[in-house]
């Protein structure tokens, strides 16, 4: 691995985007979804390993393995996607408007709405 390599998925990670490009996190990802498990929201089979609460919240919050598998759950794209609009952004808004990070871990991982379970409130 260069320098190089390492400089650029460590402003990443500051950033608190996904690297999918770097090792520990690809092989995480291969692993978990080698099971074939399903969507935890839907049950159609797991495309995504979705961070709850959100990656940028857990590096925020300084939680030392922001990949752990306790943090991963395995999604749909469907529902990984409305999640991040519907839980995780809202809630990245509120830490970058400065509420506390470990605060809003906690509303993260209560917050169990789902595509399925709001389709018919919209
Ligand atoms: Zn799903």
């Amino acid at each position: 691995m260069s320098a190089r390599y390492r400089t650029r998925s460590a402003t990443r990670r500051a950033n608190g985007e996904h690297s999918y490009d770097d090792d520990a996190w690809r092989k995480q990802r291969t692993r978990m979804l080698a099971t074939d498990p399903p969507c935890e929201d839907c049950g159609a089979p797991a495309t995504d390993l979705d961070h709850v609460p959100p990656r940028r919240l857990l590096i925020a919050a300084d939680t030392s393995n922001v990949d752990d598998p306790i943090w991963l759950h395995p999604r749909c794209k469907a529902c990984h996607s409305w999640r991040t609009m519907h839980v995780d952004l809202p809630l990245l808004r509120r830490l970058d408007a400065g509420e506390n990070a470990e605060q809003l871990c906690s509303d993260a991982m209560v917050d169990t709405r789902t595509r399925r379970s709001v389709r018919h409130a919209e």
